[in-house]
Protein backbone atom coordinates (compact mmCIF):
# COMPACT_ATOMS: atom_id res chain seq x y z
CA UNK A 1 0.00 0.00 0.00
CA UNK A 2 1.36 3.59 -1.03
CA UNK A 3 1.33 6.50 1.13
CA UNK A 4 -1.04 7.64 -1.21
CA UNK A 5 -3.52 4.52 -0.92
CA UNK A 6 -3.42 5.02 2.42
CA UNK A 7 -4.53 8.73 2.40
CA UNK A 8 -7.29 7.80 0.21
CA UNK A 9 -8.74 4.82 2.56
CA UNK A 10 -8.59 6.79 5.53
CA UNK A 11 -11.77 8.26 6.18
CA UNK A 12 -12.57 11.73 5.21
CA UNK A 13 -12.62 14.75 7.61
CA UNK A 14 -11.76 12.67 10.51
CA UNK A 15 -10.13 15.02 12.94
CA UNK A 16 -6.59 14.47 14.72
CA UNK A 17 -6.98 13.04 18.15
CA UNK A 18 -7.94 15.83 20.45
CA UNK A 19 -5.26 15.15 22.90
CA UNK A 20 -1.91 16.42 22.12
CA UNK A 21 0.91 15.79 25.58
CA UNK A 22 1.51 19.46 24.72
CA UNK A 23 -1.86 21.01 25.10
CA UNK A 24 -2.33 18.65 28.17
CA UNK A 25 0.47 20.35 29.85
CA UNK A 26 -0.40 23.48 28.87
CA UNK A 27 -3.76 22.84 30.59
CA UNK A 28 -2.27 21.92 33.57
CA UNK A 29 -0.08 25.20 33.78
CA UNK A 30 -3.58 27.29 33.27
CA UNK A 31 -4.79 25.30 36.09
CA UNK A 32 -2.26 26.43 38.29
CA UNK A 33 -2.32 29.75 37.56
CA UNK A 34 -5.94 29.56 39.29
CA UNK A 35 -5.04 27.57 42.29
CA UNK A 36 -3.64 30.41 44.67
CA UNK A 37 -6.16 32.95 44.15
CA UNK A 38 -8.85 30.74 45.63
CA UNK A 39 -5.85 29.70 47.97
CA UNK A 40 -5.22 25.84 47.03
CA UNK A 41 -1.45 24.40 46.85
CA UNK A 42 -3.25 21.70 45.23
CA UNK A 43 -6.13 20.11 43.78
CA UNK A 44 -6.86 16.77 43.34
CA UNK A 45 -8.89 15.66 40.59
CA UNK A 46 -11.28 12.69 39.99
CA UNK A 47 -13.93 13.65 37.92
CA UNK A 48 -13.42 11.30 34.79
CA UNK A 49 -13.73 14.27 32.07
CA UNK A 50 -11.71 16.46 33.87
CA UNK A 51 -8.96 14.06 34.33
CA UNK A 52 -8.93 13.21 30.51
CA UNK A 53 -9.00 16.55 29.32
CA UNK A 54 -5.80 17.21 32.33
CA UNK A 55 -3.87 13.86 30.66
CA UNK A 56 -5.61 12.34 27.76
CA UNK A 57 -6.04 9.29 29.63
CA UNK A 58 -9.59 8.03 29.10
CA UNK A 59 -9.37 4.71 31.50
CA UNK A 60 -12.04 3.97 34.11
CA UNK A 61 -9.88 4.40 37.13
CA UNK A 62 -7.38 7.17 37.28
CA UNK A 63 -6.72 10.55 39.65
CA UNK A 64 -4.51 13.53 38.97
CA UNK A 65 -2.90 15.17 42.06
CA UNK A 66 -2.03 18.85 40.87
CA UNK A 67 0.54 20.56 43.11
CA UNK A 68 2.84 23.81 42.24
CA UNK A 69 5.90 21.50 41.38
CA UNK A 70 4.33 18.40 40.88
CA UNK A 71 2.10 16.17 38.82
CA UNK A 72 0.96 13.02 40.46
CA UNK A 73 -1.21 10.47 38.18
CA UNK A 74 -2.91 7.35 39.90
CA UNK A 75 -4.46 4.65 38.60
CA UNK A 76 -4.27 0.73 38.99
CA UNK A 77 -2.15 -1.93 37.16
CA UNK A 78 -4.81 -2.22 34.76
CA UNK A 79 -3.57 0.77 33.34
CA UNK A 80 -0.31 0.70 33.73
CA UNK A 81 0.73 1.12 29.92
CA UNK A 82 -1.50 3.93 29.36
CA UNK A 83 -1.12 5.27 32.37
CA UNK A 84 3.24 5.79 30.93
CA UNK A 85 1.93 7.57 28.42
CA UNK A 86 0.55 10.92 30.61
CA UNK A 87 3.27 13.08 29.84
CA UNK A 88 5.13 14.83 32.71
CA UNK A 89 3.39 13.17 35.54
CA UNK A 90 4.75 10.95 37.95
CA UNK A 91 2.84 7.43 38.40
CA UNK A 92 1.63 5.96 41.37
CA UNK A 93 -0.52 3.04 40.90
CA UNK A 94 -2.66 2.41 43.87
CA UNK A 95 -4.76 -0.51 43.69
CA UNK A 96 -7.66 -0.10 45.04
CA UNK A 97 -7.36 2.95 47.40
CA UNK A 98 -6.42 6.11 45.87
CA UNK A 99 -6.81 8.08 49.18
CA UNK A 100 -4.12 5.67 50.39
CA UNK A 101 -2.15 6.84 47.41
CA UNK A 102 -2.88 10.49 47.78
CA UNK A 103 -1.44 10.78 51.23
CA UNK A 104 1.51 8.66 50.72
CA UNK A 105 2.62 11.53 48.13
CA UNK A 106 1.20 14.50 50.33
CA UNK A 107 2.34 13.90 54.02
CA UNK A 108 -0.78 15.07 56.40
CA UNK A 109 1.08 17.99 57.09
CA UNK A 110 0.33 21.37 55.03
CA UNK A 111 -1.68 23.66 53.06
CA UNK A 112 -4.75 23.41 51.56
CA UNK A 113 -5.93 20.80 48.83
CA UNK A 114 -9.45 21.55 46.99
CA UNK A 115 -10.72 18.34 46.21
CA UNK A 116 -14.03 18.41 43.51
CA UNK A 117 -17.23 17.80 45.02
CA UNK A 118 -18.14 16.37 41.47
CA UNK A 119 -16.01 13.96 41.78
CA UNK A 120 -15.81 12.04 44.47
CA UNK A 121 -18.27 10.14 46.81
CA UNK A 122 -19.17 11.79 50.36
CA UNK A 123 -18.04 8.92 52.23
CA UNK A 124 -14.21 9.42 49.83
CA UNK A 125 -14.28 13.40 50.93
CA UNK A 126 -14.95 13.24 53.91
CA UNK A 127 -12.49 10.12 54.97
CA UNK A 128 -9.94 12.57 52.96
CA UNK A 129 -10.41 15.03 55.33
CA UNK A 130 -10.14 12.44 58.38
CA UNK A 131 -7.22 11.28 57.01
CA UNK A 132 -5.85 14.59 56.39
CA UNK A 133 -5.86 16.41 60.03
CA UNK A 134 -3.46 18.66 59.33
CA UNK A 135 -4.39 20.18 56.55
CA UNK A 136 -7.70 22.12 54.88
CA UNK A 137 -9.29 19.99 52.66
CA UNK A 138 -11.75 22.01 50.92
CA UNK A 139 -14.39 21.62 47.64
CA UNK A 140 -12.79 23.41 45.36
CA UNK A 141 -14.61 25.80 43.10
CA UNK A 142 -15.37 24.33 39.48
CA UNK A 143 -11.74 25.30 37.97
CA UNK A 144 -11.17 22.52 35.72
CA UNK A 145 -14.61 23.04 34.07
CA UNK A 146 -14.06 26.93 33.83
CA UNK A 147 -10.64 26.14 31.55
CA UNK A 148 -13.04 23.35 29.92
CA UNK A 149 -15.11 26.10 28.46
CA UNK A 150 -12.96 27.63 25.26
CA UNK A 151 -11.92 24.65 22.94
CA UNK A 152 -8.45 24.70 20.92
CA UNK A 153 -8.49 24.01 17.04
CA UNK A 154 -7.83 19.62 17.61
CA UNK A 155 -11.07 20.00 20.25
CA UNK A 156 -13.32 22.15 17.69
CA UNK A 157 -12.31 19.50 14.99
CA UNK A 158 -13.36 16.83 16.76
CA UNK A 159 -17.41 18.88 17.50
CA UNK A 160 -16.95 19.69 14.14
CA UNK A 161 -17.35 16.12 13.04
CA UNK A 162 -20.04 15.37 15.43
CA UNK A 163 -22.07 17.97 14.29
CA UNK A 164 -21.88 17.04 10.93
CA UNK A 165 -22.67 13.34 11.29
CA UNK A 166 -25.71 14.23 13.19
CA UNK A 167 -26.28 17.32 10.62
CA UNK A 168 -26.35 14.38 7.63
CA UNK A 169 -27.83 11.70 9.77
CA UNK A 170 -31.04 13.95 10.15
CA UNK A 171 -32.21 13.04 6.06
CA UNK A 172 -31.82 9.59 6.69
CA UNK A 173 -33.92 9.35 9.63
CA UNK A 174 -36.24 11.86 7.95
CA UNK A 175 -36.40 9.76 4.74
CA UNK A 176 -37.38 6.55 6.85
CA UNK A 177 -40.54 8.04 8.78
CA UNK A 178 -43.57 6.47 8.20
CA UNK A 179 -46.93 5.66 9.15
CA UNK A 180 -46.88 3.09 12.43
CA UNK A 181 -43.41 3.91 13.01
CA UNK A 182 -42.51 3.72 16.74
CA UNK A 183 -40.45 6.51 18.55
CA UNK A 184 -37.88 3.66 19.51
CA UNK A 185 -37.30 2.01 16.16
CA UNK A 186 -36.69 6.10 15.08
CA UNK A 187 -34.36 6.36 17.89
CA UNK A 188 -32.61 3.03 16.71
CA UNK A 189 -31.93 4.57 12.86
CA UNK A 190 -30.27 7.73 14.42
CA UNK A 191 -28.02 5.26 15.91
CA UNK A 192 -27.29 3.39 13.17
CA UNK A 193 -27.10 6.36 10.57
CA UNK A 194 -24.36 8.36 13.09
CA UNK A 195 -22.34 4.95 13.74
CA UNK A 196 -22.92 4.21 9.84
CA UNK A 197 -21.15 8.04 9.11
CA UNK A 198 -18.30 7.72 11.43
CA UNK A 199 -19.70 8.56 15.05
CA UNK A 200 -17.99 6.82 17.63
CA UNK A 201 -21.34 6.58 19.02
CA UNK A 202 -24.53 8.74 21.01
CA UNK A 203 -23.34 11.84 22.31
CA UNK A 204 -26.88 10.95 25.02
CA UNK A 205 -29.52 8.90 24.27
CA UNK A 206 -31.52 10.43 21.57
CA UNK A 207 -35.29 11.64 21.94
CA UNK A 208 -37.50 10.74 19.98
CA UNK A 209 -41.06 12.39 20.48
CA UNK A 210 -44.45 12.29 18.23
CA UNK A 211 -47.79 14.56 18.87
CA UNK A 212 -48.14 15.01 22.17
CA UNK A 213 -45.59 13.51 24.03
CA UNK A 214 -43.59 16.32 21.65
CA UNK A 215 -44.81 18.60 25.10
CA UNK A 216 -42.60 16.96 26.91
CA UNK A 217 -38.67 18.05 26.35
CA UNK A 218 -37.13 15.09 27.86
CA UNK A 219 -39.20 12.06 26.50
CA UNK A 220 -38.27 9.19 25.95
CA UNK A 221 -38.87 7.15 22.94
CA UNK A 222 -41.36 4.57 23.83
CA UNK A 223 -43.79 2.62 21.60
CA UNK A 224 -45.96 5.28 20.63
CA UNK A 225 -46.35 4.55 16.44
CA UNK A 226 -46.32 7.76 14.00
CA UNK A 227 -49.81 9.15 12.69
CA UNK A 228 -50.42 11.49 9.68
CA UNK A 229 -50.64 15.30 10.32
CA UNK A 230 -48.08 15.33 14.09
CA UNK A 231 -45.52 16.94 15.07
CA UNK A 232 -42.07 15.01 15.52
CA UNK A 233 -39.18 16.28 17.76
CA UNK A 234 -35.80 14.76 17.16
CA UNK A 235 -33.29 15.70 19.87
CA UNK A 236 -29.65 13.78 19.02
CA UNK A 237 -25.80 14.05 18.46
CA UNK A 238 -22.93 12.41 17.79
CA UNK A 239 -19.94 11.59 19.31
CA UNK A 240 -16.22 11.75 18.26
CA UNK A 241 -13.21 11.08 20.05
CA UNK A 242 -14.45 11.99 23.21
CA UNK A 243 -16.65 15.41 22.03
CA UNK A 244 -20.36 15.62 21.54
CA UNK A 245 -22.54 17.41 19.40
CA UNK A 246 -26.49 18.65 20.06
CA UNK A 247 -29.11 19.27 17.78
CA UNK A 248 -32.70 19.59 17.81
CA UNK A 249 -35.39 19.50 14.83
CA UNK A 250 -39.09 19.48 14.81
CA UNK A 251 -40.97 18.71 11.40
CA UNK A 252 -44.55 18.01 10.72
CA UNK A 253 -45.55 14.17 9.36
CA UNK A 254 -48.09 15.48 7.00
CA UNK A 255 -49.18 18.78 6.20
CA UNK A 256 -48.90 21.57 8.88
CA UNK A 257 -51.91 22.78 10.94
CA UNK A 258 -52.09 26.70 10.78
CA UNK A 259 -51.06 26.35 14.66
CA UNK A 260 -47.98 23.63 14.05
CA UNK A 261 -47.48 26.44 11.74
CA UNK A 262 -47.26 29.34 13.68
CA UNK A 263 -45.66 27.58 17.00
CA UNK A 264 -42.89 26.42 14.73
CA UNK A 265 -42.21 29.86 13.19
CA UNK A 266 -42.76 31.67 16.54
CA UNK A 267 -39.58 29.21 17.74
CA UNK A 268 -37.72 29.48 14.62
CA UNK A 269 -37.69 33.49 15.07
CA UNK A 270 -36.61 32.70 18.85
CA UNK A 271 -33.61 30.64 17.64
CA UNK A 272 -32.31 32.87 15.29
CA UNK A 273 -32.67 35.80 17.72
CA UNK A 274 -30.65 33.81 20.06
CA UNK A 275 -27.99 33.14 17.41
CA UNK A 276 -27.65 36.60 17.10
CA UNK A 277 -27.07 37.46 20.29
CA UNK A 278 -23.59 35.24 20.54
CA UNK A 279 -20.48 37.56 20.27
CA UNK A 280 -17.77 37.04 22.52
CA UNK A 281 -18.16 38.59 26.08
CA UNK A 282 -21.52 38.28 25.96
CA UNK A 283 -23.67 36.84 29.43
CA UNK A 284 -25.82 33.70 29.53
CA UNK A 285 -28.12 36.27 30.51
CA UNK A 286 -28.55 38.20 27.51
CA UNK A 287 -28.44 35.36 24.95
CA UNK A 288 -30.99 33.64 27.33
CA UNK A 289 -33.26 36.60 27.33
CA UNK A 290 -32.92 37.09 23.43
CA UNK A 291 -34.58 33.87 22.79
CA UNK A 292 -37.27 34.12 26.01
CA UNK A 293 -38.36 37.75 24.57
CA UNK A 294 -39.65 36.48 21.52
CA UNK A 295 -42.14 33.97 22.81
CA UNK A 296 -43.34 36.13 25.65
CA UNK A 297 -43.89 39.03 23.54
CA UNK A 298 -45.81 36.69 21.09
CA UNK A 299 -47.63 35.40 24.80
CA UNK A 300 -46.36 32.03 24.88
CA UNK A 301 -44.13 32.44 27.84
CA UNK A 302 -45.47 30.57 30.40
CA UNK A 303 -44.63 27.27 27.62
CA UNK A 304 -41.30 27.72 27.58
CA UNK A 305 -39.80 26.36 31.17
CA UNK A 306 -36.20 25.22 30.42
CA UNK A 307 -32.96 26.85 29.52
CA UNK A 308 -31.93 28.40 26.06
CA UNK A 309 -29.22 26.71 25.76
CA UNK A 310 -25.72 25.03 27.63
CA UNK A 311 -22.18 24.76 27.04
CA UNK A 312 -21.21 21.22 24.90
CA UNK A 313 -17.96 19.13 24.86
CA UNK A 314 -16.65 16.37 26.60
CA UNK A 315 -20.05 16.21 28.79
CA UNK A 316 -23.11 17.01 26.71
CA UNK A 317 -24.36 19.43 29.69
CA UNK A 318 -21.32 21.72 31.13
CA UNK A 319 -20.58 25.26 31.32
CA UNK A 320 -20.91 27.89 30.22
CA UNK A 321 -24.95 27.45 31.29
CA UNK A 322 -27.63 29.99 29.08
CA UNK A 323 -30.28 30.66 31.54
CA UNK A 324 -32.25 33.47 32.91
CA UNK A 325 -29.86 35.10 35.20
CA UNK A 326 -27.26 33.07 34.15
CA UNK A 327 -24.17 35.41 35.40
CA UNK A 328 -21.48 33.84 33.17
CA UNK A 329 -20.13 35.31 30.00
CA UNK A 330 -18.96 33.70 26.58
CA UNK A 331 -15.68 34.13 25.52
CA UNK A 332 -14.67 33.46 21.58
CA UNK A 333 -14.04 29.80 20.85
CA UNK A 334 -16.74 28.70 23.22
CA UNK A 335 -19.30 26.18 21.94
CA UNK A 336 -22.60 26.62 22.90
CA UNK A 337 -26.41 25.55 22.25
CA UNK A 338 -29.47 27.78 21.87
CA UNK A 339 -32.72 25.68 21.88
CA UNK A 340 -35.60 27.64 22.66
CA UNK A 341 -39.06 25.53 22.74
CA UNK A 342 -43.02 25.74 22.61
CA UNK A 343 -44.46 22.78 24.74
CA UNK A 344 -48.47 23.22 24.64
CA UNK A 345 -49.75 19.51 26.71
CA UNK A 346 -52.32 17.62 24.50
CA UNK A 347 -51.01 19.66 21.71
CA UNK A 348 -47.24 19.15 21.11
CA UNK A 349 -44.51 20.91 20.84
CA UNK A 350 -41.52 22.51 18.89
CA UNK A 351 -38.24 22.90 20.02
CA UNK A 352 -35.21 23.98 17.87
CA UNK A 353 -31.69 23.76 18.89
CA UNK A 354 -28.09 24.27 16.92
CA UNK A 355 -24.82 24.11 17.87
CA UNK A 356 -22.87 27.03 17.72
CA UNK A 357 -19.24 27.76 18.56
CA UNK A 358 -18.89 31.93 19.24
CA UNK A 359 -16.32 33.62 16.78
CA UNK A 360 -14.61 37.06 17.35
CA UNK A 361 -17.23 38.36 15.09
CA UNK A 362 -20.42 36.32 16.19
CA UNK A 363 -20.69 32.45 15.67
CA UNK A 364 -20.00 29.68 13.42
CA UNK A 365 -22.99 26.69 13.37
CA UNK A 366 -21.59 23.43 13.57
CA UNK A 367 -25.01 22.15 13.21
CA UNK A 368 -26.36 23.22 9.29
CA UNK A 369 -29.60 21.21 9.12
CA UNK A 370 -32.29 23.19 7.41
CA UNK A 371 -34.18 25.25 9.62
CA UNK A 372 -37.23 25.88 7.60
CA UNK A 373 -40.45 23.80 8.65
CA UNK A 374 -40.02 20.56 6.75
CA UNK A 375 -43.73 18.83 6.10
CA UNK A 376 -42.86 14.73 5.29
ZN1 LIG B 1 -30.39 18.53 22.42
ZN1 LIG C 1 -29.06 20.72 24.26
Amino acid sequence: MTANDRARSRKPRRPAKPFRPRAAKARRRALRARLAPVDLVGLLVTKPVNVRYLTGFAGSYGALLLLHDRTVFFTDRRYERQAAEVDGAEVVIAPGDLIAGVIGVLGTDGDGLGFEPGGLTWGTGQRLRTLLPGRAVVPAPELVEELREVKDDDELAAMREAARIATETLPEVLGGLRAGVTEREVALEIELGMRRLGGDGLAFDPIVAFGEHAAEPHHRPGERALGRGELVTLDFGALVEGYRSDMTRTVVFGTASPRQREVYELVRHAEEAGLAALRPGVSCAEVDQACRRVIADAGWGDAFGHPSGHGVGLEIHEAPWVRPGGSGRIAAGTPVTVEPGVYLPGFGGVRIEDLAVVRPDGHELLTTAPRELLEL
